[in-house]
């Protein structure tokens, strides 16, 4: 479904991707780690396009990512981004949030938009706050709220960028248990983690990057048990 062929990017003289090739398959769950600064969110804006490469291809459903205009406005609708800020509209409520995206780009009608939306925000466990605004949740309800909006758009991918690593540790579990249930579903996910135990379980293949390079991919029963690089082995007897 996504496929990065021979890419590279420089960040002035940092060579932040270094000949990055990775295929992902539709419905496959790539769970991304590795040191900071290594380069796992550089890889990841570079799906939808949050920033540019300098050297390589990188296609979507067989299609080169459009550079510019409709077409691109159209690819982030398709690829669904979650950082570790929520980033919600902060003066839009709940429901505003979820059916803004589909009216405005996806040309949905309002009705249609806000059954669909309160639908999704059923489905993460926050639809009784669909007239509340942002600040009127706790961390783990507002990411979950941020997961229903990029749901909403339809995504044939979704991208995770450490959705938990801004929450108290008692909101991790609600918001990895929403991701769980969307893996299971089929959809098609990137997700940049520290949280082993959701890669150990949800991962359909565990990426491990090193000074903007993947230095070792595997299944995560392999990588956990058996790592090859020193680099790899390194950075889970710190973390583990
Ligand atoms: P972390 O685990 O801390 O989130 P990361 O693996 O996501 O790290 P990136 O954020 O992709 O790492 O950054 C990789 C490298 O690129 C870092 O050295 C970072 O300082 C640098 N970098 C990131 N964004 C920019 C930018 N816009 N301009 C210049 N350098 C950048
Ligand atoms: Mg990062």
């Amino acid at each position: 479904l996504v496929a990065l062929e021979n890419v590279d990017k420089w960040f002035g003289e940092l060579h932040v991707l270094q000949d990055i090739n990775l295929r992902i398959r539709r419905g496959e769950v790539v769970v991304v780690i590795g040191p900071s600064g290594s380069g796992k969110s550089t890889l990841c804006r570079t799906i939808n396009r949050l920033e540019t490469i300098d050297k390589g291809a990188i296609s979507l459903d067989g299609q080169p990512l459009p550079a510019e205009g409709k077409a691109l406005a159209q690819l982030r609708a398709e690829v669904g981004m979650v950082f570790q800020s929520f980033n919600l509209f902060a003066h839009k409520t709940i429901l505003e949030n979820v059916t803004l995206g589909p009216i405005k780009v996806r040309g949905i009608a309002k009705a249609e938009a806000e059954t669909r939306a309160r639908e999704l925000l059923d489905r993460v466990g926050v639809g009784h706050q669909a007239e509340k605004y942002p600040a009127q949740l706790s961390g783990g309800q507002q990411q979950r709220v941020a997961i229903a909006r990029a749901l909403a758009m339809e995504p044939k991918v979704m991208l995770f960028d450490e959705p938990t690593s801004a929450l108290d540790p008692e909101m991790i579990k609600e918001v990895l248990d929403v991701m769980v249930d969307l893996a299971k579903r089929g959809m098609t996910m990137v997700v940049v983690t520290h949280e082993m135990g959701f890669a150990r379980t949800a991962a359909d293949r565990v990426v491990f990057m090193a000074d903007g390079a993947i230095v070792e991919e595997n299944t995560p029963e392999e990588f956990f048990g058996n790592p090859r690089s020193d680099r790899a082995r390194d950075f889970l007897s710190k973390i583990l």
